[in-house]
């Protein structure tokens, strides 16, 4: 090895929405034109010089830059590369301007589209790319911000998304000829990065970081030989600084010989997600002259850490590669700040909690105790204490309940078994008296600044719980009102109750606890908070019951009970990891199959639950997709059985490409599914099919993520094509999601002409 300086203790990423939501607040006001653009790039710069003081003052010994973000890191690349669409760049606005276009859309240009980083619940926007695109070094964000932290006496190592994963991540533009592959760009995008690492290397950085994530997932031999032949040639290069390719989310697998091999001088490792890694690693001697960045300490998580297991780990490689460092297991960007913060949460809980001020912690105490050893006064107190939490949480024993033990053990197949399809579908027609095509919505109904106030009015006490119960009875009764004179026939209580989806039910299980400030980006300027799911699950109370009921008893016509399922309450929160998931899985599904159990009793007919992240949760791997399917199949199963045939089971999931988990979705038994599909135009329906799914489907006919309102022909013609892909005694007529994020002005006469276009179609029936 040469002299340079190692990575040693770093981490990936970082979170840049603010502890406060700063940014968040910045760049919506800016949006609003209620401040300038000054103002906004003076609360980044904020944002950006807190945190590398923060990360120098924890001591360590290389820290990240480019973590900032105004909206979303592959953005940023992307218009650093030269590469967003012309209907951006063309509008003759500001680059900041010309960037939030991509992001969010103009009246004339659409936005990007936005889809889900891997299988964390942030999502970034897509590039979009064909066989024109050229690119060219357009913007110095990397090097004004290493320049930056220089200027104040950090050496930082810039944060890059890798070209190769840069390109996986993209699609065709809508131009572009079928079969044109955005990888085939490489040729192309490499000289860029070559300019990019030049300019770095000579305004002094010594490291920089080249994320390849996309390389945990199964991956062709001409994408692993694009790799291969994208680090071999920006290695090959003299004049850059140190190359440290990062992957996280999984195990690099075939990747890794071919990272070993290219001439970098560092890999990162995530070890958390895949513990093997650290020997499959220490197995390749190239790896004798590189550092390797042991990712030890769980970034997507919010638990302390191990830290004899984290030793273990990264000790594996201590002796077969050039030399050892420690991280994170990727970015901290997906979990909340600081857990000091937390003041209202029960303190013992809070010290079994790591956020990303106390996980930086961890990485500088990891890096020392393998450095020095583990009884080097620098560390011995320390350790000691994190020992000492991770050892009491692993004895308390209100983690577990006895009680949920007990039925979970009890469980039999028959548990998630409901009768025979036919006989169901027979017994829910009687008792609902449908006519053919029926209508209706996902659930929610548009969330008014009165309905917004009058929560947190509420949670402020100035609304005492009667008042606020008054307000949600009034406005679930107008819905009630609009959606029968419409002429819905299914109809909804419209969730005006409902913060959120996951945290309505997490604040009424037991087993689960809220934060205050644990505020984590999902996309641009949206945050969400997660509950953390600490403990044994089980249901106190009923959680709806008294909405629904009270929502039916307005009307003649069957109203859905509302639920969130398993998969989906899992993967929108921080979940303990002291059980398999599978088993956490199985605890949720019994609570909610006790509330599916009391909304039955209640006089409820008809019951959705939404599993709208079943694909999110997918693993990155083929390898491990059956068994993924089988657990959360089953829990959805499980959740949603032992009720009476004649009560009709709905689900609802969206963000579309369901491809791999087709079979999954047909095995969930469900009576119907409402599913994504206007913006695909009804092209999920054969798939479908294909996958042998044969129950009530409700594919949406209008895309409620854009404020258009669809007229009756266009809803008619998809409504023809579905009923030519289905038979028509399947298929539902609704939108494509919630419609809480839309205003009323849209979704009136949006709802009027789907019920008059499924009246059309059922005429010609
Ligand atoms: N029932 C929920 C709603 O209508 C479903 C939300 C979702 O699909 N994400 O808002
Ligand atoms: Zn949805």
């Amino acid at each position: 090895m040469t002299d340079r300086n190692p990575v040693g203790a770093t981490i990936l990423g970082y979170p840049r929405i603010g502890p406060d939501r700063e940014l968040k607040r910045a760049v919506e006001s800016y949006w609003a034109g209620t401040s300038t653009a000054a103002d906004l790039e003076e609360t980044a710069r904020t944002l950006r010089v807190n945190t590398w003081d923060e990360l120098k003052a924890a001591g360590l010994d290389s820290i990240p830059s480019n973590t900032f973000s105004y909206y979303d890191q592959v953005l940023d690349t992307a218009a650093l590369v030269g590469a967003l669409p012309p209907r951006h760049t063309e509008l003759g606005l500001s680059p900041l301007d010309t960037y939030f276009a991509a992001a969010r859309g103009t009246q004339q240009a659409p936005a990007l589209e936005m889809t889900k980083w891997f299988d964390t619940n942030y999502h970034y926007l897509v590039p979009e790319l064909g066989p024109d695109t050229g690119f060219a070094l357009a913007g110095s964000k990397p090097i004004d911000e290493y320049v930056e932290a220089r200027k104040l006496g950090l050496e930082t190592r810039p944060v890059l998304l890798g070209p190769v994963t840069f390109l996986l991540l993209a699609k065709a533009h809508a131009d572009a000829p079928e079969d044109f592959q955005p990888l085939s760009l490489l040729e192309r995008l490499l000289p860029v990065y070559e300019e990019l690492l030049a300019a770095l290397h000579s305004a002094g950085a010594e490291w920089v970081q080249l994320d390849e994530p996309a390389f945990v997932a199964d991956r062709s031999a001409a994408e692993l030989a694009a790799l291969d032949q994208a680090y071999t040639r920006l290695g090959g290069r003299p004049d850059r600084p140190s190359i440290l390719v990062a992957s996280y989310f999984g195990s690099l697998g075939e990747a890794l010989g071919t990272l070993a091999r290219v001439p970098v001088e560092g890999l990162a490792l995530d070890l958390v997600t895949d513990p093997t890694a650290g020997d499959a690693a220490a197995a390749q001697t190239a790896l004798r002259d590189k550092e390797v960045v042991a990712g030890v300490v769980d970034g997507r998580n919010i638990w302390r850490t191990d830290v004899d297991t984290a030793m273990t780990k990264a000790a594996t490689l201590l002796g077969s590669v050039g030399r050892l460092g420690v991280s994170t297991s990727c970015s901290l960007l997906h979990v909340p700040y600081d857990v000091d913060r937390e003041t209202a949460m029960p303190e013992r809980l809070r010290s079994w909690l790591a956020f990303a001020r106390q996980k930086v912690a961890e990485v500088v105490l990891l890096g020392r105790a393998l450095r020095h050893g583990q009884d080097a006064a620098s560390v011995v107190d320390e350790l000691a204490r994190a020992r000492a939490a991770v050892a009491d949480r692993g004895s308390a024993s209100d983690l577990r309940e006895p009680r949920v033990r007990a039925r979970l053990d009890s469980l039999r197949p028959e548990h998630a078994q409901r009768g025979d399809y036919a006989k169901r579908a027979g017994e829910q027609q009687s008792s609902l008296g449908l006519p053919a095509l029926p209508t209706t919505t996902i659930g929610s109904f548009p969330q008014t600044d009165e309905l917004r106030r009058a929560r947190a009015q509420h949670r402020a006490g100035q609304l005492d719980t009667e008042q606020y119960h008054a307000a949600m009875r009034s406005e679930i009764e107008r819905v009630i009102r609009l959606q029968e004179d419409i002429g819905l026939d299914v109809l909804v209580h419209g969730e005006p109750e409902r913060n959120d989806m996951v945290q309505y039910f997490a604040e009424q299980l037991r087993g689960f606890a809220a934060t205050e400030h644990g505020w984590v980006q999902s996309y641009g300027s949206r945050c969400v908070r997660p509950p953390v799911l600490f403990g044994d699950v089980s249901r106190p109370e009923p959680m709806t019951v008294e909405w629904a009921t009270f929502a039916q008893s307005l009307t003649d016509r069957p109203v859905k009970g509302m639920l969130t399922g398993p998969v989906t309450i899992l993967a929108w929160s921080f979940v303990r990891d002291d059980q398999p998931l599978a088993d956490t899985a199985r605890q949720v599904a019994l609570a909610i199959r006790d509330e599916v159990h009391d909304l039955e009793s209640a006089g409820i007919r008809a019951i959705q639950v939404d599993e709208p992240a079943l694909r999110e949760l997918l693993p990155l791997r083929q390898s491990a997709h059956k068994e993924y399917l089988s657990w959360s199949v089953e829990s959805f199963r499980l959740a949603t059985s032992g009720i009476s045939d004649s009560t009709q089971i709905h689900t609802h999931l969206c963000y579309s490409e369901f491809g791999e988990i087709l079979p999954g979705i047909a095995a969930l038994d469900a009576d119907v599914t409402s599913i994504e599909a206007a913006r695909s135009r009804m092209e999920v329906l054969s798939d479908l099919n294909a996958a042998g799914f044969a129950r009530g489907v409700g594919p949406g006919v209008y895309d409620i993520h854009s404020p258009r309102v669809p007229d009756v022909d266009e809803i008619s013609n998809l409504l023809r094509t579905a009923v030519a892909a289905v038979p028509a005694e399947r298929v539902w007529v609704n939108p494509d999601c919630g419609l809480k994020t839309r205003g009323y002005a849209e979704v009136e006469p949006a709802l009027r002409n789907l019920v008059s276009a499924a009246r059309q179609v059922r005429a010609e029936q």
